[in-house]
């Protein structure tokens, strides 16, 4: 049965939250499958629209993006790499699972793309606007030891 997972904070983690994660390799390890799952159900739990695996305690390339609400079932996102972003950049007031109760305005492109890779292995290639947009960003950034208090606007 899939498990919730500790979550990891800026106050308390801070050297995992911003050490390099490990590119993954097909096909994933039995370890890391169950990661995934454990993942979603705690990204759920928390609840928040996306979790990447330092902050859980884990320094590899993935993400769950969990967008249920807006019709896109919690999906893992292998290697993502952003390809292209817009010129254009919005504001919107941004949370985070490893910052608990603090939330700020971040500015970023309005617009993403952005490959990766299914847990199977498939490539796959997002566009995103709107939420999907700064979610994917979001999780990209831990994925490379940014964190939102990064970027928060003065
Ligand atoms: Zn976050």
């Amino acid at each position: 049965m899939p498990k919730t997972l500790r979550l990891h904070t800026l106050s308390q983690d801070e050297a995992i939250l911003r050490a390099p994660n490990i590119e993954l390799t097909f096909p994933l390890s039995k370890d890391v499958l169950e990661l995934i799952e454990d993942m979603k159900v705690t990204v759920k739990k928390a609840p928040g629209i996306g979790l990447a695996a330092p902050q859980v305690g884990a320094n590899l390339m993935l993400a769950i993006i969990h967008l249920e609400e807006f019709g896109i079932e919690a999906f893992a996102l292998i290697n993502p790499k952003v390809i292209s972003r817009s010129i254009k950049k919005t504001a919107m007031e941004e949370g985070c699972l490893s910052i608990p109760k603090v939330f700020g305005q971040v500015k970023r492109p309005a617009k993403v793309e952005v490959t990766g890779y299914t847990q199977e292995g498939r490539k796959v290639h997002i566009k995103g606007g709107k939420l999907l947009a700064k979610v994917l960003q979001h999780e990209i950034d831990h994925l490379n030891g940014i964190l939102i208090a990064d970027k928060f606007e003065k």
